[in-house]
């Protein structure tokens, strides 16, 4: 073999062992994303859950009634996890303020934030009361489109009358809600992977006295046409059927069945401990916030676990949360907001 040759075949022995190396170094981008997104996951945790809504639910929070001082504590409290983990707010502010009016002559009246209710009760003597909105946004590479994962973190308060336990907890209602959001913040701002939407974390007021939170944002929202799915918790810590701990209602937009198919893919890949109902529902207004977006059009998920004998009851405590099955959902709904944010359509 000639001099010249045996020079070739090295070069292009060692091309060959470079090239590879550089390949193993650096990751496909598909397989280094799928990295960060289950880098993201072990992020969500048991404990957390529990510290979420320990402190939410704790009696020294009051049952978080909209519009007292109580509920105002718990919005602190989030707005200060958003701050920790880096979590730019919505806007120029975390907080976005709103009001709702009511007549005066029953108390237990509606409260409204439509324009056109709000406008006759003005001119009449009526009741006004001062909610706020917690919002916060991680920026995707596409500036024009949009995710929302959300949960409500108002309650009903307590009664100073009731002769035993006076506090309406809310620990299922939804202080488990709010810590899924929370959780899921959490692990989009531990990924390296930027998302390709803008993910919205939103955490509303209001919802017990009629969903006035999401009622007001996505009536006034500038950007709701370009919201490509909206993912809303009310309830996901209880066990409405004892025999089945695993319980859990999945309701979603018919008209997109690939989010039935995200469940059971995950389900089956993470070893998710869940015994999802699936419920396609075409037109899906009812129960929660999610109604507020479905009437805008916006493809929902809500994760639900049902109703129990301590629904909207003081017996709604802490110590009575599945939280292997509250942290399992957060999970699984960390991984569809995943998708909601990343897949190219859906
Ligand atoms: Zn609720």
């Amino acid at each position: 073999m000639k001099q010249k040759t045996k020079v070739i075949i090295a070069l292009a022995a060692l091309w060959a062992i470079l090239g590879t190396a550089t390949v193993s170094a650096k990751k496909k981008p598909e397989t280094q994303k799928l990295a960060d997104k289950e880098q993201a996951l072990q992020t969500i945790t048991i404990e957390a859950t529990k510290a979420h809504i320990g402190f939410l639910a704790s009696d020294e929070l009051n049952g978080r009634k909209a519009g007292t001082r109580d509920s105002k504590i718990a919005a602190q409290y989030i707005k200060s996890m958003l701050r920790q983990w880096g979590i730019a707010p919505l806007g120029d502010n975390y907080e976005h303020p709103f009001e709702a009016y009511s007549m005066e002559w029953q108390k237990r009246k509606p409260y409204y934030v439509e324009p056109d209710s709000v406008a006759k009760l003005k001119q009449m003597t009526h009741r006004k009361l001062s909610m706020v909105n917690i919002l916060g946004m991680i920026p995707g590479k596409k500036s024009d489109e949009y995710v929302i994962v959300g949960a409500h973190f108002d309650h009903i308060g307590c009664d100073p009358d009731l002769e035993e336990d006076k506090i309406y907890n809310g620990a299922d209602d939804n202080a488990s809600g709010v810590s899924a959001v929370l959780q899921i913040a959490k692990a989009f701002a531990s990924s390296k992977s930027v998302p390709e939407r803008n993910v919205i974390f939103a955490f509303w007021d209001g919802e017990e006295l009629g969903l006035l939170g999401s009622k007001h944002f996505t009536q006034s929202c500038p950007f709701i046409h370009q919201v490509k799915g909206y993912l809303n918790f009310d309830m996901i810590g209880r066990n409405n059927k004892p025999e089945n701990p695993q319980h859990v209602v999945y309701f979603y937009t018919a008209s997109h069945p690939a989010f039935g198919e995200w469940l059971k893919e995950d389900i089956q890949r993470y070893g998710l401990q869940l015994d999802p109902v699936y419920k396609p529902w075409d037109n899906p207004v009812g129960g929660s916030d999610n109604g507020s977006f479905a009437k805008k059009g916006v493809p929902i998920i809500w994760y639900h676990t049902d109703g129990h004998p301590d629904y909207h009851q003081p017996g709604d405590e802490a110590h009575k949360i599945n939280y292997e099955k509250a942290t399992d959902i957060t999970r699984a709904s960390f991984l569809n907001v995943w998708n909601l944010a990343n897949v190219e359509s859906y």
